[in-house]
């Protein structure tokens, strides 16, 4: 399966920044076999549909799970795709957290997603005080099952433990391969064989000299990474390194 290094900007970039950045990219990469997707803030995207070296997609951070109306303030699937967005980070912690999204919510918003033809990458993962219970499988995977109520196979799954996120704490490859490895069964069990292609991703503290060995697990198809996003050599570092 292709890794996908999914880049998170996360509130970072204008669209002036934005668009000095993917022209550096234009200028310096050297297409590797893993794809690359920008997940950016939505008001960047047409700047990034201009400027990105062919072949890079992009994608939102966050979609409404209605289809239009009377929702200020918010963005639809299908101002996405109508940009030309591939993707759309649904569920990420940050928005579990300062936002309130439930698992119900989420769903609602990745099956929106599919039906403008949007592939929702779906954000799971433990905090640390699960993970010191020694709860963080089965908190997870409880997680993956509300977020994926009704949703359909053409997903991107991301394992990102909230306390690894920015902090500097890796989980190490060994964690990562856990997760993803029963991400993958309950995955089987959910869409039987059409899980085989569903791509599941490690986020945490990603950076070059790191990437490697997380994505060589056998369950692990590519990051999400937020920090060493935002500079250009850090991602030609992880690009090389997948
Ligand atoms: P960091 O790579 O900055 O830890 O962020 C991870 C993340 O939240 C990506 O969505």
């Amino acid at each position: 399966m292709q890794n996908l290094l999914a880049l998170n900007w996360k509130m970072n970039k204008t669209p002036t920044e934005a668009r000095a950045w993917a022209q550096e990219l234009a200028g310096k990469l050297v297409p590797g076999p893993a794809e690359l997707a920008v997940m950016a803030p939505a008001i960047t995207l047409s700047t990034l549909a201009a400027n990105l070296p062919a072949g890079v997609a992009f994608g939102g951070q966050d979609v409404s799970a209605h289809e239009s109306g009377a929702y200020t303030g918010e963005i639809s699937a299908a101002m996405l795709k109508d940009v030309g967005a591939t993707y759309v980070v649904v569920g990420h912690s940050e928005r579990r957290e300062y936002h309130g999204e439930t698992d119900a919510a989420v769903a609602a918003k990745a099956r929106q997603a599919q039906l403008s033809g949007l592939v929702p990458i779906v954000c799971v993962g433990e905090g640390l005080a699960v993970r010191e219970r020694g709860e963080h499988v089965a908190h997870t995977l409880a997680q993956l099952d509300g977020s994926l109520a009704g949703v359909g196979p053409d997903v991107v799954i991301a394992y990102e433990p909230v306390w690894a996120i920015g902090t500097g704490k890796t989980a190490t490859a060994d964690d990562a391969e856990e997760l993803a490895a029963a991400i993958r069964e309950a995955l089987t069990t959910r869409y039987g064989s059409d899980a085989d292609d569903i791509r599941v991703l490690y986020g945490g503290s990603v950076k070059p000299d790191n990437i490697a060995s997380i994505c060589a697990q056998p369950n692990v198809n590519g990051a999400l990474v937020g920090g060493a996003s935002l500079k250009v050599p850090d991602v030609l570092g992880m690009n090389d390194a997948l």
